[in-house]
């Protein structure tokens, strides 16, 4: 599983990918997002999820490593901003 720490920055930058707008609430903030929490984990959307989102369409393309390697990146960057 994904080592993600809970810090939410990912889920307060939508605004920075198309394929996100239609969770931000306005202002690059997901509008299910409480505090650092998603409020719909158990059935956030497909493209919340890092490790079921590698099995469908990273797995054939990179190493579990490789993609950890990069969220890892993108997670610092936000972290970051
Ligand atoms: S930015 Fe990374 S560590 Fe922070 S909540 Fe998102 S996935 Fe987890
Ligand atoms: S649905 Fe949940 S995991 Fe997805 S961006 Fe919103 S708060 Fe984050």
């Amino acid at each position: 599983m994904f080592p993600c720490d809970k810090c939410g920055a990912c889920c307060r930058n939508l605004n920075l990918s198309e394929q996100y707008r239609d969770l931000d609430r306005g202002d690059g903030v997901c509008r299910f997002l409480k505090g650092n929490l998603c409020s719909i984990y158990d059935s956030r959307p497909l493209k919340c999820r890092i490790d079921a989102c590698y099995e469908l369409y990273f797995s054939s393309v990179m190493s579990k490593e490789t993609y950890y390697k990069r969220n890892k990146e993108a997670c610092k960057a936000l972290k970051n901003k």
